[in-house]
């Protein structure tokens, strides 16, 4: 039997003391909030999308940062097992639009319950408010875990496990990797990701706290004439007093770097279902209904209501301009505008409203198979302290499960 020192008690960390102390060994797992999970807790609005039901394929798919070193861990203990997991420990689960997976009870605390009862049940120690502050290295090989208190913990073997930078209130604060830093590790550029991003323009403060459910967003770099596409997909997206979040966005954001100059600009077609000529048509059926009224007053069938001043101002049709006076021209700019809405992005909001972070402890130095680093063989990664991230829909949490179920095992 080994002493295994697990240090993060979040969705990776968890996992591994667990599945190390179902192997036999003696597992201690640091934590340096007063409880478990914190971070896990506020998950999918509370919610916890805790994986996407696809396979390991799709999983890497939604994975743009180092999908091929999630491989194992994802043929391994891919969704369809983290989905029997937390059945087995009593969770039922459902599977919503775009195949995310939540709690049938919609809270995201039955998921950290069943992951402290999986704990306890596999006889882990657990010890709160213990901040780990450094890691002792031996003849190339890590052997003790200094605790707050100034005493060492001796270890046969510890898994990495403190999460990223983001929210750092949830407790990933970067304390990982300094470790990784000091036993020799490198860590790649921390830049926040799946975070809401700044415009340049002013009028989505007019509209903040409307969200549009079917919105097609189309991320574009404009440089030298040339349009680059860096993301394109279908989704919710939130208006904000600062520019746009949601959904769609945030994984958008993924491909905003936080150096980005060039000012890209989000393109948004706000009927996606129809093309410019269908949706010319449906515009044209509107105005013969409501001919004579002003132009303003006769969008309610074809926008939210917060929305029709914004784009009324947007178009450059009089407000009050007769819907039959409106020029074929002024429809078609119109039309053109519902399809393709843009904002300059200016930024992202930072750490503080990151949902994820993006870079970490490189992956070419540790063994994706077992998690392992590959300077000290008795040290582990788990969960986004390494250098991989995906996109919105349950996968980060998946990669959290999957790289704590392979340190788990392996240590
Ligand atoms: C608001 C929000 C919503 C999210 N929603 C989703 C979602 O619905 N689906 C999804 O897939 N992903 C979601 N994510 C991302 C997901 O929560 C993270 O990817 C995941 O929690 C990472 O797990 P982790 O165990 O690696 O790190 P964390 O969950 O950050 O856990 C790390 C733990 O280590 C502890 N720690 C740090 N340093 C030390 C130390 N020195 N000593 C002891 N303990 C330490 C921390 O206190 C923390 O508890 C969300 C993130 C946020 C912020």
């Amino acid at each position: 039997m080994k002493k295994i020192i697990v240090i993060g008690g979040g969705p990776a960390g968890m996992m591994a003391a667990g599945i190390a102390a179902g192997r036999g060994h003696e597992t201690l797992l640091l934590e340096k909030n007063d409880r478990l999970g914190k971070k896990l807790a506020i998950t999918g609005k509370g919610r916890c999308n805790l994986t996407n039901a696809s396979d390991p394929e799709e999983l890497m798919a939604n994975t743009p940062g180092h999908p091929e070193f999630l491989y194992s861990a994802f043929y391994t203990f891919g969704s369809d097992h983290l989905m029997a997991f937390f059945e087995q420990l009593g969770v039922p689960l459902q599977i919503e639009r775009g195949k995310r997976v939540f709690p049938q009870s919609g809270r995201a605390g039955d998921i950290v319950a069943a992951l402290e009862m999986f704990l306890r049940r596999s006889r882990v120690k657990i010890k709160l408010n213990t901040p780990a502050e450094a890691i002792r290295q031996s003849s190339g090989r890590v052997d003790a875990v200094k605790i707050q208190s100034g005493a060492w913990e001796s270890a046969d073997g510890v898994v990495l496990a403190t999460g990223g930078l983001s929210y750092p209130s949830t407790g990933s604060t970067g304390d990982g990797h300094r470790f990784a830093r000091a036993l020799g590790h490198q860590v790649t550029d921390l830049l926040p990701s799946l975070v809401p991003l700044r415009t340049a323009e002013k009028w989505p403060a007019e509209l903040q706290g409307l969200s549009l459910k079917n919105t097609a967003v189309t991320l574009i770099r404009k440089e030298n004439q040339k349009q680059k596409i860096l993301y394109q997909d279908f989704g919710e997206l939130l208006f904000t007093h600062f520019g746009v979040s949601g959904p769609v966005v945030l994984s958008a954001s993924r491909f905003v770097t936080g150096s980005d100059a060039s000012r890209p600009v989000l393109s948004m077609d706000l009927k996606p279902a129809l093309s410019e000529k269908e949706l010319d048509l449906r515009v044209l059926r509107d105005f013969a209904q409501y001919q004579n009224k002003n132009f303003a007053h006769s969008l309610g069938d074809l926008l939210p209501k917060k929305m029709i001043p914004v784009m009324v101002r947007l178009s450059d049709i009089p407000p009050d301009k007769k819907v039959h006076d409106v020029t074929k021209e002024e429809r078609g700019r119109f039309v053109r505008l519902l399809k393709n809405l843009e904002l300059t992005i200016l930024g992202n909001m930072g750490f503080q409203e990151a949902v994820i972070t993006q870079g970490g402890v490189a992956v070419h130095e540790a063994d994706p198979s077992a998690m392992r680093s590959k300077r000290i063989p008795n040290l582990f990664f788990a969960g986004e302290i390494l250098d991989v991230d995906a996109l919105t829909g349950g996968f980060n949490l998946q990669i959290a499960f999957s790289t704590g179920f392979l340190a788990g095992t392996h240590c």
